[in-house]
């Protein structure tokens, strides 16, 4: 794990540069719908990544899925909301098991004892066990990171790496800010889990909590609003390059069908801005489709994963989806090439993908 959790760290990146002088865990709030509010962290691929968090208001109570990933940003939701009124959060939805998404869970539990906090079983084990065990050496790994990014400054001599020099001299900086906040993180699993579907019915909207199928993880979920047409998809769809983190390719084609069908007219991923059409989820689908097929012939023809992992490629499709940004196209590399291949060979192989550590 320590692994996965230092790629998306160290994975430096993107295009924008934000603006100087927040803090590198400031949210940021704006209404979809009536009632229906996106978090999200400005600067979507600035490492370690945050997940979106989407705020539903309702008569009584608020519907709040996901809670971020410190509770450094559970306290800003927190505040954000009782900033509203008083209607409590009545239900916290975690879509995976993914830190950057129920790191924040300890305070809304802290301002709300009697919220339900909500999840897949399969994502109550992994906060349960050892997939998550990360958090608790987050402290180490990012004392241990400073000097990985200072080594990774000094290669950054050439013209062309000013931009990505910059975000690694940005990042030293956050990690600064970030250090006090990753000592003894709760983690509060869900104690409420579903296999496949629960609702919860309110006036005037219903909020289905859906387990689609396998995904990016073993126990993702969306939250569909039928009423407001609304799709909450967690880290199933991630933009601007998806995670493949311990994912389940071959299945994960089919649970986006199943997600499509509803038909959905606004769709809030993961990360990344939300989306009124289905042309992301297709061209992920797209990608899905090919490291399976390839991943089948190479251990058909007897290729090792190693080999397999180091020698696939998307080809065109990469290029498709990261229009060629050698940024973009670093993140795809560490964050979707390497995981989602491994994930691959060992579906075509028969192998089990783990959760966690294996990764
Ligand atoms: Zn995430």
């Amino acid at each position: 794990m320590k692994c996965w959790i230092t790629l998306l760290l160290l994975g430096m990146a993107a295009t924008a540069h934000p603006a100087a002088g927040t803090h590198p865990l400031d949210y940021r709030f704006r209404e979809l719908e009536p009632g229906i509010w996106l978090a999200y962290r400005p600067d979507v691929t600035r490492t370690p990544v945050m997940g979106n968090v989407t705020l539903i208001e309702n008569e009584q109570d608020w519907v709040v899925v996901d809670s971020g990933g410190f509770p450094y940003v559970g306290e800003q939701l927190v505040r954000w909301i009782r900033a509203r009124g008083d209607k409590p959060v009545s239900v916290l939805v975690n879509t995976h098991w993914h830190g950057d998404h129920n790191l924040g869970n300890a305070a809304f539990r802290a301002a709300w004892p009697e919220v339900r906090i909500v999840g897949h079983a399969k994502t109550r084990e992994a906060m349960s066990g050892a997939p998550i065990g990360y958090v608790k050496t987050m402290a180490e790994d990012f004392a241990a990171a400073d000097q990985t990014i200072r080594d990774r400054i000094a290669t950054l001599t050439r013209p062309e790496d000013a931009d990505l020099r910059a975000r690694n001299e940005r990042l030293l900086r956050d990690l600064e800010q970030l250090r006090p906040l990753v000592a003894d993180i709760p983690i509060l699993p869900p104690e409420e889990t579903l296999e496949e579907r629960l609702l919860v019915q309110r006036p005037g909207r219903r909020i289905e909590i859906r387990h689609a199928g396998l995904a990016n993880t073993d126990g993702d979920v969306a939250v569909w609003l039928p009423d407001d047409g609304v799709l909450v998809t967690g880290d199933m769809v991630v933009a601007p390059v998806p995670y493949g983190f311990g994912s389940f390719p071959v299945e994960w084609v089919a649970t986006l069908d199943a997600l499509m069908a509803l038909k959905p007219e606004l769709i809030v991923p993961g990360h990344g801005d939300p989306m009124e059409d289905y042309a992301y989820l297709e061209r992920l689908q797209a990608l899905l489709r090919k490291v399976s097929a390839d991943a089948r012939t190479a251990v058909a023809a007897g290729q090792d994963m190693e080999a397999f992992q180091a020698g696939f490629s998307f080809g065109e499709l990469q290029a498709d989806m990261t229009g060629g940004d050698p940024v973009l196209d670093y993140l795809f590399d560490v964050w979707w090439r390497q995981p989602i291949s491994r994930s691959a060979w060992l579906q075509a192989s028969g192998r089990p993908i783990v959760q966690g550590p294996a990764e």
